[in-house]
C-alpha cells in the first residue's frame, strides 16, 4: 500500500502533519518507522483510520482555495455519532496535489544525490 491522495486520511495527515482532535486536546500520536515522505503520512493516516479517528473535508467558505480538514478522535467521533466507516474517498484537491508533487520531487532528488 502506498500513499493515496484520494484517501481523506492520507490527505489530512499529509496536509496537517499531525492529526489533532478538534473538540478535545487529543493528538493522534503515532510515529511510522520509516523516513518522512508520502508513505510516512500514509502510515499515519491508515493507522488513525484503524484506531477509529474520523476525518472529514471542510470547506472554508471565505477561503475556498484553502484546504481544511475536520479531525475527531474516536471518543469525540462517537459523541457526534460519526465513525471511520462513514468516511468517503474524495477527489484530490489542488493543495494536496501540489504537496504530493513537491514531496515526490524531493524524494527523487534524495535518491539521485
Ligand atoms: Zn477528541
Amino acid at each position: 500500500m502506498a500513499f493515496n491522495p484520494r484517501d481523506l486520511y492520507d490527505a489530512a495527515a499529509l496536509y496537517d502533519m499531525w492529526l489533532n482532535c478538534q473538540s478535545c486536546p487529543k493528538t493522534f500520536d503515532f510515529e511510522p518507522n520509516r523516513p518522512i515522505g508520502l508513505d510516512y503520512y500514509h502510515d499515519i493516516g491508515q493507522q488513525a483510520k484503524r484506531d477509529g479517528w474520523v476525518v472529514a473535508e471542510q470547506v472554508d467558505t471565505e477561503n475556498p482555495s484553502e484546504q481544511s480538514y475536520m479531525v475527531l478522535c474516536p471518543h469525540c467521533a462517537a459523541h457526534y455519532g460519526l465513525s471511520a466507516r462513514d468516511v468517503q474517498q474524495c477527489p484530490v484537491s489542488p493543495a494536496i496535489e501540489e504537496i504530493c508533487q513537491a514531496m515526490a520531487q524531493a524524494e527523487r532528488e534524495q535518491f539521485a544525490a
